[in-house]
């Protein structure tokens, strides 16, 4: 009998003799545990201020707010028609009832309606006392005495129920709630017109740079503008913040260190950009650790690699890249839930659409990523995304003509042509 003596070792497959790309930085963390260490330190605020309604729009709700009152306060008429009490329907055919009288919006019908009565009723009408149902004018005829009403009423129809929006006692609004014009309406119909909210969050930020010219100023030679900090500013108004501009700090640590801690002594958060790598001219990190402590300082994320974050005394800061993409891709997925934290407010994801690649994309498990693109629709009417060209972390151009963020988890690998991504609108973003 022959038999292959097993110890001769067959080739090794194809697929085993293509060198492997290098691995992404082994000491990046994840964006997912970036994210867990800063909710596990950041503490909300509870210092709450009292400030009239017509100013708390964008403001956090600091303590729950109880209803004092049902909302409606009575049961009406949901439409313009004809009250009348569902008994009174007759089993078959159409009913003839006699008008007794008639209730406005604010003027309800004063006497009480006997067996086979309607009234003539306007939308908001407090419902006159025994009558359960409302028919819209449209549906009847009438000639001012009395009122026609089709068969297929149904009882208790084109009502609005006393307490069916708001029950007095029971709770209108959660403590952290962030008040937009549905809770100020809200707020409002309750009769109340003061709010205690949680105070703003003041926030510093300043951009560091050897390079760095400010808008309006001629640009010398070899010199850019600062981009970053009226990104940063944009970012931060549109968050109710009050905001510390520390303006721009030379690539000097004795400067910088002098800056930050000016900016600890006032802000409950602190965000530099750019000068937080390894370069010669990066000093963001030793001097965050010598004033205070440093948490990580590079994250696996494209753009937005090297992001550094920690405390100075009791600011939270953020030290983000220095190139313009990233500084708004850090700040709206990490910097942006902190700060609402801190605000005490609660981040809420967002807005993600599927749509197909229409061409492939290339990927490597490792890292997130966040690739700008335009939405479309394909010609079956399916979601179709095709990515921006340029991907350049400096190309605040192409962040600007963006429709879309394209997400790309840190285990997910290139999507070919047609395959199903996630996609994040820039309206929901900023
Ligand atoms: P750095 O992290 O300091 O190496 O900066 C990375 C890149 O971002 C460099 O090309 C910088 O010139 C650029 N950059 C840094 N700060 C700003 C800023 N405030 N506005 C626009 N670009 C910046
Ligand atoms: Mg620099």
């Amino acid at each position: 009998m022959s038999r292959e003596p097993e110890s001769i070792p067959s080739p090794p497959p194809v697929a085993a003799q293509t060198p492997k790309p290098p691995p992404f930085d082994p000491d990046a963390l994840p964006l997912h545990d970036a994210k867990a260490r800063i909710a596990e330190l950041v503490k909300p605020l509870h210092d709450a201020e009292r400030v009239p309604l017509d100013q708390a729009r964008g403001r956090i709700l600091a303590r729950d707010l109880i209803s004092g009152l049902d909302v409606p306060a009575h049961d009406n008429a949901a439409m313009d028609g004809y009250s009348l009490a569902a008994t009174d329907l007759a089993p078959q055919g159409d009913t003839w009832l006699n008008i007794v009288g008639q209730a406005l919006a604010g003027r309800a019908f004063e006497g009480v309606p006997a067996a086979g009565q309607a009234v003539r009723v306007m939308t908001g009408a407090v419902m006159p006392a025994g009558h359960d149902t409302v028919v819209a004018q449209e549906f009847v005829i009438t000639d001012g005495q009395r009122v026609r009403i089709p068969h297929g009423q149904q009882a208790g129809q084109n009502l609005r129920l006393k307490g069916e929006d708001l029950r007095s006692g029971s709770p209108a609004l959660a403590a952290g709630q962030r008040l937009g014009a549905a809770e100020c309406g809200l707020i409002a119909s309750l009769g109340i017109d003061e709010v205690f909210v949680i105070r703003k969050l003041r926030v510093a930020i300043l951009s560091t740079g050897d390079e760095l010219c400010p808008p309006g100023q001629p640009l010398p030679q070899g010199m850019i503008y600062d981009s970053n900090r009226s990104t940063l500013r944009a970012l931060l108004e549109a968050m109710g913040v009050e905001l510390i501009d520390m303006g721009i700090v030379r690539d000097n640590s004795d400067s910088l260190e002098q800056t930050i801690v000016a900016a600890s002594r006032s802000a409950d958060a602190i965000i530099s950009s750019a000068g937080v790598s390894v370069g010669e001219a990066d000093h963001t990190r030793a001097v965050m650790q010598r004033l205070g402590q440093v948490d990580f300082w590079k994250i696996a994320m494209r753009p937005g690699r090297p992001l550094a974050f920690g405390r100075i005394g009791n600011a939270l800061y953020f030290g983000l890249p220095g190139n313009p993409v990233a500084v708004m891709v850090t700040f709206l997925f990490l910097v942006r839930d902190a700060l609402t934290t801190l605000a005490g407010g609660q981040p809420s994801p967002p807005t993600v659409l599927r749509a197909r690649a229409a061409a492939p994309i290339r990927k490597r498990a490792g890292r997130t990523e966040y690739q700008r693109a335009m939405l479309s629709l394909d010609h079956d009417g399916m979601p179709l995304v095709t990515l921006m060209e340029n991907q350049g972390s400096a190309v605040l151009s192409s962040m600007s003509r963006a429709d879309c963020l394209v997400v790309l988890e840190h285990q997910s690998e290139s999507v070919p042509k047609g395959g199903w991504v996630n996609c994040i609108p820039m309206r929901s973003l900023c």
